[in-house]
């Protein structure tokens, strides 16, 4: 990022004198969510920055004399949460509502929105569904100018460097009246539109026909473009659902997507465009006539279940899988694990040291786990291969067997009992004919440390069973087997192709479960990422359509970047009904198997069942966008007989 010099006004009128002096080298930031990732993509290198987000007088959303008036520095956040723009320009609540996610929300700006000036722009496109104006202010005074005539073209608008936004006016119309905004992304927050409208209209006084209608689209051209012929061919028309059916095909027609556009095909976004407007046209007709869109809407939604399983095998054939522990009983009794296996948020610092616990009989608070560092542990394979458990506890197990012989021969001097006749048992060291005599395992360890001059030490490595198969293939390539299924349920909207995981149930096999809550949290995981492969995780070698490789053409299979590898947000988590299944592993330490990657392996194909069951329509490769979905769902409509031919 280029070196600049950051102004912070205090007035409007400071900061309008800062302009007027700075001209181009100055870039006002309100939130900042856009300007400082152009910055530090390098895409723009202001000289000032002026920092306008401190002027409170441009933060307000009021009515007055018939008008709505939002300060350029309302945010998305204020403006979603508006009870009187939920009431009176519902369209621009429901726009910032869909706007990224919480954190940006409460940063950005409705005048930085407008500013961009991007097709995809939320809340531009409500704006001009609206019939919003911008007032700017400049050297030469005031001026309120209609937004469309403020968009002049993509990121570009008629703002002079010298100028700034000072709010945006709407107005409210007289009679019934409604507006509505639907937005097609990725996922269902932190997205950008793959296509977008808004609507609002006025009904004649008896409410039974569309006096005037207004129709934007977004993602869908340029700039934000109007729906002109639907909008036409609905005035005057009976305000009724199926009268915008009707003609909702000519949004498709006045969309103008271009054809190397990203997150989805030019087709798509035609397709979607008709349907996104027709939706938008409703919600503002069910916001005028207080309509109950619930049943209407779920007309297009197909619900679907599919099942799948999965078998996962512990370490790779013949693959060198190594881990090695070193476990020291300290002279109080409490325990150092040295240990290679990485915790990266799994859990495993917390299995490793029940396990631990478990192996020596002494409360988990009482050990301690090195991990994370190659320079104060020994050698570990790593976290990969869902190894973590089933090695580190087989090795803890094999160490703590030589800690227990230590312990068992300071005893045995102790209490006077032969060490072979000793065992562990809730923190003490006891006989096994007779339990009542006993040592605390502190005090042996004490009585090792400083009668015996020993430590309590283990070191062990532990290598999984797993040869490589000869060359008839036989041999024990496998040191464990574990299973996993996953039921997932589906609701396919079949006008957009979107399909939503709604409900999840998951089960792994997981031998002995060591740590039942994480176990539920893996297969939890492994849920969500299922998902969003199945759905949403696009590294294909870019989209294409009939004018050839779309600039996201990619051969190397790579993501092309994260708004198209996007991975699925906690807001389109379903509800997953996670468990296990306990069968006694003899290899496993404690009987456990590995919980880990198995519990994202059967979602997809589940996914991918369930999205047929639905519609009838079968998918191979991942993910299962909408656009796939809908043209699956248009080839299908097309090769069946038509109900004359039949
Ligand atoms: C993770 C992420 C997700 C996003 N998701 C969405 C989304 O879902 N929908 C969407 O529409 N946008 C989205 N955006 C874009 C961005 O949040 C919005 O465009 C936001 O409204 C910009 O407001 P801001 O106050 O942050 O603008 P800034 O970044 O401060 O400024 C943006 C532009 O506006 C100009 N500007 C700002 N205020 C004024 C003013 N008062 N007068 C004159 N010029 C001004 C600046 O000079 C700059 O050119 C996203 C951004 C991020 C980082």
């Amino acid at each position: 990022m280029r070196e600049f010099e950051y102004v912070a006004p205090a007035s409007v009128e400071e900061t309008l004198r800062l302009l007027e002096e700075h001209g181009a080298e100055a870039m006002v930031m309100a939130g900042g969510t856009d300007v400082l990732v152009w910055m530090n993509r390098r895409e723009v290198a202001p000289k000032y920055v002026v920092y306008v987000g401190g002027l409170e007088d441009l933060r307000y959303i009021r009515e007055e004399d018939g008008y709505l008036h939002v300060g350029a520095l309302a945010t998305q956040a204020e403006i979603a949460s508006s009870p009187l723009l939920a009431e009176k320009a519902e369209a621009l609540a429901l726009a910032a509502r869909n706007c990224a996610g919480p954190a940006v929300r409460n940063l950005a700006t409705i005048g930085g929105n407008l500013a961009t000036a991007t097709p995809a722009g939320d809340l531009i496109l409500a704006v001009v569904a609206l019939g919003g104006k911008v007032r700017i202010r400049g050297p030469k005074g005031e001026r309120l100018v209609p937004l469309e005539d403020f968009l002049v073209g993509p990121q570009m608008t008629s703002l002079a460097a010298d100028e700034l936004i000072i709010e945006v006016v709407i107005p409210i119309p007289a009679g019934t009246c409604g507006s509505g905004f639907q937005k097609l992304g990725k996922r269902k927050a932190m997205t950008i539109s793959t296509a977008s409208a808004a609507a609002s209209v006025v009904l004649s006084a008896d409410g039974a026909t569309f006096e005037k209608v207004v129709v934007a689209l977004g993602s869908l051209g340029p700039t934000v473009i109007h729906s002109e012929s639907f909008e036409r061919a609905l005035q005057g028309k009976p305000a009724t659902l199926e009268e915008i059916q009707n003609w909702r095909y000519l949004a498709g027609g006045d969309a103008c997507p271009s054809p190397r556009a990203r997150r989805a095909s030019a087709w798509y976004r035609c397709e979607v465009a008709a349907v996104l407007a027709a939706r938008a046209v409703e919600d503002a007709l069910a916001a005028a006539k207080g309509l109950d869109l619930t049943a209407h809407r779920a007309a297009a939604k197909k619900r679907g279940k599919g099942i799948a399983g999965a078998i996962y095998s512990l370490t790779p054939p013949g693959f060198p899988n190594p881990c090695a522990v070193n476990l020291q009983m300290r002279e109080d009794g409490s325990v150092v694990l040295q240990i290679g296996v990485v915790e990266i948020g799994q859990g495993s610092n917390t299995v490793l040291t029940q396990m631990a616990a478990e192996a020596l009989c002494i409360p988990y608070q009482n050990v301690t786990v090195y991990t994370n560092d190659t320079g104060t542990t020994p050698y570990d394979f790593g976290t990969v291969s869902s190894r973590g458990t089933f090695a580190g506890g087989n090795a803890i197990i094999k160490a703590a067997e030589q800690v227990k012989a230590v312990l068992y021969e300071a005893a045995s001097v102790a209490i006077k009992v032969h060490p072979e006749n000793l065992y562990l048992s809730a923190g003490f060291v006891r006989d096994k004919y007779d339990p009542d005599r006993k040592i605390p395992i502190g005090e042996a360890a004490r009585f090792a440390h400083f009668a015996l001059k020993k430590l309590p030490i283990g070191t062990a490595y532990f290598y999984p069973k797993s040869f490589a198969a000869d060359d008839k293939s036989q041999g024990e390539p496998i040191a464990a087997f574990y299973y996993h299924a996953t039921v997932a349920e589906v609701e396919v909207d079949t006008e957009t192709g979107v399909a939503e995981v709604t409900d999840v149930y998951a089960v792994v096999d997981c031998g002995q479960a060591i740590n039942p809550l994480l176990v539920e949290a893996q297969v939890e995981g492994g849920a969500l990422q299922a998902i969003g492969w199945a759905l949403r995780e696009d590294a294909q070698p870019g989209l294409t359509d009939a004018s050839g490789p779309s600039e996201t053409y990619n051969p190397d299979f790579m993501p092309v970047d994260l708004e198209s590898y996007a991975i699925a947000t906690s807001m389109d988590m379903p509800e997953v009904h996670p468990g296990y299944v306990e069968v006694f592993e003899p290899e496993g330490p404690f009987g456990a198997k590995p919980a880990g990657e198995i519990s994202a392996n059967s979602g997809a194909p589940a996914v991918f069942s369930a999205i047929y069951d639905a519609v009838g329509v079968r998918l191979y490769d991942m993910p299962a966008s909408p656009e796939k979905i809908l043209r699956a769902l248009q080839e299908k409509a097309q090769a069946e007989p038509s109900p004359v031919a039949r």
